[in-house]
């Protein structure tokens, strides 16, 4: 168990989080430890609310039934969880494991060395990449506009992050310049506490 865990953790680290939104990683890690890790079972049953209460406190955040309902989305469309059926209990998920996940399956088979291209400066390349996110920034969520949308390096420059498809996200002005420099490890407490900002102005 100790080196499947190990496993489990890098894969989720290095392939999945950059993957996921802050929210989205919090409930997952949330769902992997009441599942796999703590009963050794694939799935969990569950009800919203404890869901919200559970990952409020872990993040010192306020987590309502609506988020929550958002974020099982989220996940089941990337792949972590499928969403069962719900009674009395709560609502039946089964957890995937990193490996069993399709993004994180892909990254595994790339072997070769990124492609370094010119993202920055030809405007047919970066669109490519906003087309890709679907012209939504990685970090919020929310829409870009041609104004307010940047490229932004997921493993900063300052950290041999690279020019590469896999390594740039399509991001907001505001998110890229708290993001800007930092690993997201470090930026993810400054994003949640901005989005949550610009949420609650809404
Ligand atoms: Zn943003």
């Amino acid at each position: 168990m100790k080196d499947n865990l190990q496993k489990i953790i890098e894969q989720f680290v290095d392939f999945l989080m950059p993957a996921l939104t802050p929210y989205e990683a919090s409930l997952y890690i949330f769902f992997l430890r009441n599942s796999h890790i703590k009963n050794n079972s694939p799935e969990i049953r569950i009800g919203k609310r404890t869901i919200a209460e559970n990952i409020s406190s872990v993040r010192a955040i306020t987590t309502n039934y609506a988020q929550v309902t958002k974020l099982v989305d989220g996940l089941e469309g990337k792949g972590c969880i499928k969403i069962g059926d719900t009674n009395r209990d709560g609502t039946l998920y089964n957890i995937f494991l990193p490996e069993e996940i399709p993004s994180v399956k892909e990254k595994l088979a790339i072997t070769a060395d990124p492609v370094e291209e010119d993202f920055f400066t030809n405007p047919e390349k970066r669109k490519e990449i906003f087309e890709r996110d679907k012209y939504t920034c990685f970090y919020c969520g929310e829409k870009v506009t041609p104004e307010n949308s940047t490229l932004d390096h997921l493993v900063p420059q300052s950290k041999d992050g690279k020019h590469t498809k896999e390594n740039l996200k399509t991001s907001c002005l505001i998110c890229n310049s708290i993001k800007s420099g930092k690993t997201y490890e470090e930026a993810a407490p400054y994003l949640l506490k901005s989005i949550q900002e610009r949420r609650n102005k809404k």
